[in-house]
């Protein structure tokens, strides 16, 4: 397998659909090392503004705030959390649509649980998640999309807890998306 190159996965971050197709491929297939790559790059953004601003006067913060701005926005828009826990990965039983999928993201304190469990029709899915983050995070009607390889595209809202459930998925690899106001996190599902 070709990694794309750092400015590919920079470029990717930014803004995935302007990025070459090889590039979206394999981002969205979930490759771990690059998926790393792509959150350091996602975190890069709020410390740059860190260093670079703390120790300048007012105006000049102002000025480059304003200079930036839309830039910092675009690298802070999105957070790829690393596949850190994949029960097929352990058991190795891919495609076996009887056992319960077990997947686990995380992104600094962020997670997101996931459990593609077998639905009442043969052969179908149901997605049931939940998203985990410090308290000072409201997670309650939190937007969940579920974007599938064929442009798939199912919507539902977390609860207070962070939870959501989703039926009838389209087989992995897809991308669970969630956002809440500054929080902003993608799982790549392989
Ligand atoms: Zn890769």
């Amino acid at each position: 397998m070709t990694h794309p190159n750092l400015e590919q996965i920079a470029l990717w971050v930014e803004d995935k659909l302007s990025s070459p197709a090889e590039t979206q491929e394999h981002m969205n297939s979930g490759c771990v090392p690059c998926s790393e790559e792509a959150t350091r790059l996602t975190n890069l953004g709020p410390i740059v503004r860190e260093a670079l601003f703390s120790n300048m006067p007012k105006e000049t913060q102002d000025h480059l705030n304003a200079v930036v701005q839309t830039r910092i926005e675009s690298l802070s828009a999105f957070l790829v959390a690393s596949l850190v826990q994949d029960s097929y990965a352990l058991e190795g039983v891919r495609g076996a649509a009887t056992d319960t999928r077990h997947l686990r993201f995380e992104s600094g304190d962020l997670a997101i649980v996931l459990q593609v469990e077998p639905g009442p029709k043969t052969g179908s899915s149901n997605l049931v998640g939940q998203i985990y983050a410090p308290d000072q995070y409201d997670l309650e009607g939190g937007k969940v999309q579920l974007l599938g390889e064929k442009g798939e595209a199912l919507e539902t809202t977390s609860d207070d807890l962070g939870e959501f459930f989703i039926d009838a998925i389209p087989e992995a690899p897809f991308t669970v998306e969630f956002s809440k106001d500054e929080l902003k996190l993608r799982a790549l599902i392989p």
